[in-house]
């Protein structure tokens, strides 16, 4: 299965900020086997990327909402994501379920609303530091899985990113992500049988170039989503050439 390394630039960079991160990946990237890069952005930031990002270098939103079109102020649309040449769009992000009170069923509703516009969502899961403490994190996070894929199909990407390990440099070890990585495939596999096996789990939390290969080593970790090592083109080549 292709490793996906997802760029999280989060709330950072203007559109002539984005222009500039892409002319420069353009001018030292070369695709590396097996690993596929995909910046997700803020909406307008799109265009700037869609006009200077390297052939192969895929883009996508932070979120999206949950209904088709009309009176949502404030809010873009799948299809709008989709027609300004996105490929994927995170959804469920821990900073979107905790600052905006997002539930597991709307980001179904927005995974959902994602897909039937062609777009491949990447549904974030996973817990926080006092769920961790008392050993609970397991059954949390396979808790929220369920109610965040009702309804949604198979092409899909998972994100477990534990919100203690999220901007804090606190890494799960490449041990904690596998095991969750493999509790959520066990859960795919339940939810979606054989079909299961090409889906991506990615891990996120304080991913950089110097922990990435062992993290993504693991057998169950298909890649990983990429917060703080995303926004300087530097960290995102190094985190490539460790993947080789
Ligand atoms: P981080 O962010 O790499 O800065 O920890 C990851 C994320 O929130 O997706």
């Amino acid at each position: 299965m292709t490793i996906l390394l997802a760029l999280n630039w989060k709330m950072n960079k203007t559109p002539t900020e984005a222009r500039s991160w892409a002319q420069e990946l353009g001018e030292k990237y070369a695709q590396v086997e097996g690993v596929e890069l995909a910046v997700m952005a803020p909406a307008l930031d799109l265009s700037a990327l869609s006009a200077n990002l390297p052939a192969g270098v895929a883009f996508g939103g932070q979120d999206v909402s949950e209904h088709e079109s009309g009176a949502y102020t404030g809010e873009v649309s799948a299809a709008m994501l989709k027609d300004a040449g996105a490929g994927y769009v995170v959804v469920g992000h821990s900073e979107r379920r905790e600052y905006h009170a997002e539930t597991d069923a709307q980001v179904a509703a927005k995974a959902r609303q994602a897909q039937k516009n062609g777009l491949i969502p990447i549904v974030c899961v996973g817990e926080k530091l006092e769920v961790r403490e008392k050993s609970e994190h397991v059954p949390f996070t396979l808790a929220q899985l369920a109610g965040s894929l009702e309804g949604v199909g198979t092409d899909v990407v998972i994100a477990y990113e534990p919100v203690w390990a999220i901007g804090t440099g606190k890494t799960a070890t490449a041990d904690d992500a596998e095991e969750l990585a493999a509790a959520i495939r066990n859960a795919l596999k339940q939810q979606y049988g054989e079909k299961a096996a090409g889906i991506r789990v990615l891990y996120g939390g304080s991913v950089k170039p110097d922990n990435i290969a062992e993290i993504c080593g693991k057998p169950n970790v298909n890649g990983a989503l990429v917060g703080g090592a995303s926004l300087k083109v530097p960290d995102v080549l190094g985190m490539q050439d460790a993947l080789k």
